[in-house]
């Protein structure tokens, strides 16, 4: 079978640009679209020959390649380009119409249940442990009473009227014809001429779920958990959608989680950064003892290995890193005065080799306004 010219198909001429190529194909696809024009071989056929037409010479390379080589240059790439398929309306025009079609549910009003998300709060430690939690979860299911179908147990719902069962019509809006959600059955494509008393004619009812919830050891702030069916109930026993637990970790008083390890800040006597000594650290499983050596100085930071978090994507824990900080100590009586001056004084002594940091810092200020040019 010989193929008319693309151009011809269209109406347009060879130089035809992008916007005379959309125009013409609006024109055309309105005209001759399967859903105006029902068991119309003709019009399907003209409809089809315009939709590939127009997808070859919107796009600017096939329009290259066919201006040199006319249909030859497709032959033998399988004709998807005058595949109608199952695509609905909003499928095969949402490129050149959608700004004039908002979307579309599916065709009949059967509509896979909407996904969920639950933000589940969790302490630290239950995340790092893992958990079993009960979560309350509102949501639509399907009408016990009527078995979703919204209709009086023992009715049926029948075909609408106004729009066949396809739950859309077209309206003539100036130029364009627009298609919109049946106003009379709201898009189900069924009418509901006794409706079911529990749910009034929804087919769904509201309902607050209890789902248990295992989390596993490890998760972290913006894990997802799904439980696959647990969201909203589909329409017209399409399927339902899934539920997202969306894990977010409360603020712990002492621990912070980065990835696979914790920190904590530890305050420390400057005696004992001084002379040294044990401190007990927190972990998630008890109390640990941390050496502190003699002359540590604040920020420093000691590595606890394991004793952080195993993700739960697998892999060993991390470690537990703990600064101390250093806390200049408040409140002195007049006696712990007198006895920090004198040892202030017996630091001065010798203060390049007890302050070493103070020492040079003041050096390099001494040295900076020496060579300041005032
Ligand atoms: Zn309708
Ligand atoms: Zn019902």
């Amino acid at each position: 079978m010989s193929k008319r010219d693309y151009y011809e198909v269209l109406g347009v001429s060879r130089d035809a640009d992008e916007q005379e190529i959309k125009k013409a194909y609006r024109r055309l696809a309105m005209k001759h679209h399967p859903d105006r024009n029902q068991d119309d071989q003709e019009a399907e056929k003209k409809f089809k020959e315009a939709k590939e037409a127009y997808e070859i010479l919107s796009d600017e390379q096939k329009r290259a390649a066919y201006d040199r080589h006319g249909h030859a240059a497709f032959e033998g790439s399988a004709g998807s380009a005058s595949d109608l398929g199952g695509a609905n309306f909003s499928d095969i025009f949402g490129d050149v119409f959608g700004d004039i079609f908002g979307g579309r549910s599916g065709g009949g009003g059967a509509a896979r249940g909407a996904d969920l998300r639950y933000t589940l709060q969790l302490d630290l430690e239950a995340a790092v442990q893992g958990t079993q939690v009960e979560i309350q979860v509102p949501t639509l299911v399907n009408c016990e009473p009527c078995k979703g179908s919204g209709a009086k147990p023992g009715t049926q719902p029948v075909t609408c009227n106004t729009c066949h069962g396809a739950g859309q019509v077209r309206m003539q809006q100036g130029f364009f014809s627009v298609q919109q959600t049946c106003p009379t059955c709201r898009g189900r494509g069924q009418s509901i001429k006794d409706p079911c008393t529990a749910c009034r004619g929804q087919g769904r009812v509201e309902k607050k779920k209890t789902l248990s919830v295992k989390i596993p050891p490890g998760v972290d702030t913006g894990d997802r958990i799904r439980l696959a069916g647990e969201g909203e109930a589909g329409t017209r026993g399409a399927s339902a959608g899934d539920l997202y637990v969306q894990v977010a970790v409360r603020e712990h008083k002492l621990f912070k989680r980065e990835g696979r390890d914790l920190y904590c800040e530890v305050p420390i006597s400057f005696v004992d950064a001084a002379l040294g000594g044990e401190l007990e650290v927190p972990t998630l499983t008890g109390r640990v003892k941390l050496k502190v050596p003699a002359e540590t100085q604040t920020d420093k930071i000691f590595r606890l290995r394991g004793k952080g978090v195993a993700p739960v994507r697998g892999g060993s824990a991390g470690d537990l890193l703990c600064r101390v900080v250093v806390e200049t100590p408040v409140n002195l009586t007049k006696q712990q005065k007198e006895m920090l001056q004198n040892f202030q004084i017996s630091l001065q002594e010798n203060s390049r080799k007890q302050s070493p940091k103070s020492a040079s810092w003041f050096d390099g200020v001494k040295k900076f306004f020496e060579e300041m040019k005032f």
